[in-house]
């Protein structure tokens, strides 16, 4: 049997559960269609949210959503999608387990997969030990101490300029440096040590100690943050006609309303920067503009 909604949200991480608390409190039915453990904000400690004083644990932010989500009637479907059509009165979604689905409106939340260096050491000290994949979120936790950033382009220059405003040692290592002149000149003035080379293991204990260089040249850091950019899933937002942009984001208006009719998109996948603030003020508007866009749908007189 296939199941009908006003709207489809498609990803469980903030974005997604925010959008949804806000599509179901106008009333709209709401399916949200997503993992919670496959979002960036699963296992990590945040602590620049308003009103989460501390290091505040993610994993508990996303089960609170969906508690949230759940109370106020969405339901849950906590699954991958395979593919999203636009079909005629709405759009067809088929869900990893062969369900099929109909919203009048989608809402795409399905954020941004980290560039990842495949190096030995990285999986093992990521999540809190050591290996970070956001400056501008973790960069209090390494005040005083030594760091490395990896990465060439003008978003690792940017962090490098960050870090080194923080830590105490901030080296900023890449292959190549093809991030914009006056970013490079901006980082190094604030005392990133700029080292051309290609990182080869990251080392440690119960976390990261030091990084091995090819070559053989290993230093000492208490911390690596890998700033390699990012890619959404944009064969989702295609199957449903909307073209991404050049850096895999999609265009939204001030409604978070994407070039298709009744198609929306918030969190990750609009830009950066990517944070939760950001992730669930688009949701909130996104989840809003949908539940408003189905109820529109619904009114429309029939043309049969
Ligand atoms: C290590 C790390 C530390 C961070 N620290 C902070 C911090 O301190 N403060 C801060 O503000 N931000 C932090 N962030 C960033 C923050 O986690 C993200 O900005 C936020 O999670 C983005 O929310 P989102 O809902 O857009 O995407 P996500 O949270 O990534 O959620 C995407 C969802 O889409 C789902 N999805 C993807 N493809 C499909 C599909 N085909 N079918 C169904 N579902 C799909 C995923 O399963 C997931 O549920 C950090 C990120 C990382 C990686």
């Amino acid at each position: 049997m296939t199941r009908s909604f006003d709207v489809a949200v498609i990803g469980a991480g903030p974005a997604g559960l925010q959008a949804a608390i806000h599509s179901a409190r106008r009333r709209a039915s709401t399916i949200v269609i997503g993992r919670p453990s496959s979002s960036a904000m699963h296992g990590i400690k945040l602590e620049n949210l308003v009103g989460l004083p501390g290091a505040s644990s993610g994993t508990e932010f996303l089960e609170n959503g969906i508690e949230q989500a759940k109370a106020f009637g969405a339901e849950f479907a906590e699954m991958n999608i395979l593919s999203a059509v636009s079909s005629e009165g709405g759009f067809g979604i088929t869900a990893e387990n062969g369900e099929k689905l109909i919203a009048s409106a989608v809402v795409v939340a399905t954020g941004v997969s980290r560039n990842r260096l495949g190096i030995p050491g990285e999986r093992e000290f990521s999540e809190g030990r050591g290996v970070s994949y956001c400056a501008s979120c973790d960069c209090n936790f390494y005040r005083g101490r030594t760091v490395a950033v990896v990465g060439g382009q003008s978003e690792a220059a940017v962090s490098a300029d960050l870090m080194a405003k923080y830590a105490a040692r901030t080296y900023w290592i890449a292959e190549s440096f093809d991030a914009d002149a006056s970013l490079v000149t901006k980082a190094e003035a604030a005392g990133a040590d700029r080292i051309p080379a290609k990182i080869a293991e990251i080392r440690g204990g119960e976390s990261v100690t030091s990084i091995l260089l090819e070559g053989g040249r290993e230093i000492k850091v208490d911390g690596v943050f890998v700033e390699l950019g990012g890619r959404s899933s944009v064969d989702i937002l295609m199957d449903l006609g909307v073209m991404p942009e050049i850096d895999d984001t999609v265009k939204v208006d001030r409604s978070y309303a994407t070039a298709v009719p009744g198609v929306f998109a918030c969190g990750d996948i609009t830009g950066k920067p990517w944070q939760v603030a950001k992730a669930i003020g688009e949701g909130a508007v996104a989840g809003m503009s949908a539940a408003e866009y189905a109820g529109r749908m619904r009114r429309r007189p029939s043309t049969i």
